[in-house]
């Protein structure tokens, strides 16, 4: 019988490819996991041996012959090769480019590697261990006890309650009985006290594992992780792709934060595939955060996970007292309040450090004449160009940029005027009150020079008085001791956005900003800017805490058929023109039905066109998972395996973040 491999490749069709036994071969390097060389139209690639079969569908005389075996024992092992082909059954992405995208790109290229793992001893500093509360303590030990099996446990621990020293103790705990453990963050390089805080705890080592690393290096936290050398990797959402040889335990930190999701091509959410990896592995995963997602929390509900609270900070530290700022009442000058401003002087008078947080970088968002009520767009995108000091107009959504027009681009006039604020004209205005102080912005502007977040964190952590202010960068738990007043530029954002999650999001963000308030000795303030301090969600979120908040988004998801208690994909089509786009969708339509599930649209993307193509979206929902999936692999394989008439450029997001 002629025996035919099926192989995968890192093409985007979501099929493996049949290829017939190489010329010459050693049938005991057969192994599904091992790479092969492989013709591919006139290209030759490297991919994964998935199956050996007896028969294929495609006639024997037009298949090819697989040029070499390269591996005799699989480079990826076993639990790897099963995750990844598992989330390209749940996401409907290509298996070959998951499994590829798992190796070091030497491997990916069919070479070997050569390394050798040099490891740089830590220098152990912290001896005298804090004690623990009671809370802390019940954590540690419920993990402790159940480290030989898989379950699921949320630690919903408020902003400071020590969640950190717990994942220290357990870890502690599982590398001393010689198993590694995994640690995921959202973002890495924004917080290197996270990875310095490890170091000067265990003298075992400890690699990183992200995406602003050189290749070398990641090969290198690779080669670590897969030889049992590492015992501890900290990576951002990629880790959960990392091979072990004996992984222990997951932590998935700030399990509530978006960034776990991955916005285009693989887009898969770390946090869910970690929990998917846990189970393949036997092993606990533990999700920690200060605001639960919603989904989390249902799980808890359901006894899917196990709930554990850290109800107080740690320590003596208190937590922040939240005031409300009516902007309808207060008088303001460039977006700060006058009663905010007088806070922070005194705050600052004391000694103290003070963050402002406004989540929108550039000077002002909007270019505008007022002559004739022009205003800069981008030239690809339907959406307007904000304005950069010195100089500059950029669009946020594909990075295009051109000079500061000095007139109009419609009237000729010359009476241009930048609305709205932004971090530089806040930085500006502050610099203006407060002239002496240093002033230190944090957006992906000021930080996109290497080295430069370092600086910034090196001030703040002297404890010297200054004013941090920026972006969503500054929520993801960093630790200021300094910080005694926290105020909320904008705290409207989100309430009364078309997007379903975006009121959770604006409540996870105003208790995390809020939360690097008074976080040791030092008591700390939050003050809000809003024009709705009434809103029935902002009162509860305040007078009841994040659990009431919770709760109560969880009724109306409910009772509206939204996430977590139904299923969500959105089927995105791309095109050089609207039409296009849309008629693709409705092709998708008119041709696939099933009772128990919903199609909803198509309609234009709240981005309606980005880089010069329209995009248009059908929103997919069902009650039950299964059948979601089983309706969206049919159309899948429908566009897939006949010839497109359309030429459109389309992609599938499963459990999406942003619906819009
Ligand atoms: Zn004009
Ligand atoms: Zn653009």
């Amino acid at each position: 019988v002629t025996k035919i491999l099926r192989i995968a490749l890192p093409v985007p069709l979501r099929r493996l490819f049949d290829y017939l036994l190489p010329e010459v071969f050693d049938s005991a390097r057969l192994i599904r996991g091992v790479r092969v060389r492989v013709p591919f139209q006139s290209r030759q690639l490297v991919g994964l041996l998935m199956e050996v079969a007896d028969t294929s569908s495609i006639p024997l005389s037009k298949l090819k012959t697989v040029i070499e075996v390269l591996d005799e024992t699989p480079l990826l092992p076993d639990d790897i090769m099963q995750l990844g082909t598992w989330a390209a059954e749940y996401y409907h992405y290509s298996a070959g480019e998951i499994l590829l995208s798992a190796m070091p790109k030497a491997l990916r290229q069919g070479k070997i590697l050569d390394d050798q793992v040099i490891i740089l001893a830590n220098k152990k500093t912290e001896e005298n261990l804090p004690i623990l509360n009671p809370a802390q303590e019940q954590a540690v030990a419920h993990i402790i006890q159940h480290q030989t099996n898989f379950s699921s446990f949320l630690l919903d621990g408020v902003t400071g309650s020590g969640k950190t020293e717990v994942y220290l103790r357990i870890i502690d705990n599982i590398i001393k009985n010689n198993k590694q453990v995994l640690v995921m963050v959202p973002e890495i390089s924004l917080t290197p006290q996270t990875i310095k805080r490890f170091r000067a705890r265990f003298s075992e080592p400890i690699f990183a594992f992200h995406s602003s690393m050189t290749e070398k290096n990641r090969q290198h936290s690779w080669v670590a992780a897969a030889s049992g050398t590492a015992a501890i990797i900290i990576g951002t959402r990629s880790a959960v792709f990392m091979p072990f040889k004996q992984l222990g335990l997951i932590i998935v930190d700030e399990e509530h934060d978006t960034s776990f999701k991955q916005q285009d091509r693989f887009r898969y959410h770390g946090r869910d595939l970690a929990v998917m990896r846990a189970h393949l592995n036997h092993i606990p995963i533990l999700l920690g955060s200060a605001t639960p997602s919603l989904e989390s929390l249902l799980n808890v509900e359901r006894k899917r996970y196990q709930y554990l609270s850290l109800p107080t900070r740690a320590g003596n530290a208190l937590l922040p007292n939240f005031n409300l700022i009516d902007m309808r009442k207060t008088p303001a000058e460039a977006g700060l309040s006058l009663s905010l401003l007088a806070s922070i002087r005194e705050h600052i008078d004391a000694g103290n450090q003070v963050i402002l947080f406004l989540n929108r970088r550039g000077f002002a968002p909007v270019l505008y004449c007022i002559h004739c009520a022009w205003m800069a767009t981008c030239k690809r995108c339907a959406a307007r160009m904000v304005y950069h000091q010195p100089h500059h107009l950029k669009c946020h959504h594909c990075d295009a940029h051109r000079s500061l027009p000095t007139s109009c681009e419609s009237c000729n006039g010359s009476n241009l005027r930048a609305l709205g604020l932004g971090t530089q004209r806040l930085e500006n205005s502050l610099k203006e009150h407060f002239p002496s102080l240093s002033i230190l912005r944090i957006d992906r502007d000021s930080t996109s020079k290497k080295n430069e977040m370092q600086k910034i964190f090196e001030q703040i952590h002297s404890g010297k008085p200054a004013i941090l202010l920026g972006t969503q960068m500054l929520a993801k738990g960093h630790h200021f001791p300094h910080v005694t007043l926290v105020g909320m530029i904008d705290g409207d954002g989100g309430l009364f956005s078309a997007d379903f999650r975006a009121i959770e999001q604006m409540g996870q963000l105003l208790l995390q900003v809020g939360g690097r308030a008074g976080r040791a000795e030092k008591p700390g303030t939050v003050m809000i800017q809003t024009h709705h301090p009434d809103h029935p969600l902002l009162q509860i979120l305040l007078k009841e805490g994040y659990q009431a908040f919770a709760r109560l988004l969880l009724i109306e998801r409910e009772k509206f058929f939204l996430p977590p208690y139904v299923h969500f994909a959105i089927f995105r089509a791309e095109a050089r023109s609207e039409k296009r786009a849309n008629d693709f969708l409705e092709m998708i339509k008119a041709n696939f039905t099933q009772n128990a599930v919903t199609i909803l649209g198509p309609s234009a993307a709240l981005l309606a066109k980005r880089k010069g193509l329209y995009c248009h979206q059908l929103l997919i929902k069902a009650e039950k998972r299964l059948q979601l999936q089983q309706f969206l692999k049919t159309i899948v394989q429908h566009i897939e395996t006949k010839p497109l008439k359309f030429s459109v450029k389309w992609s599938l997001d499963i459990d999406p973040v942003v619906v819009l």
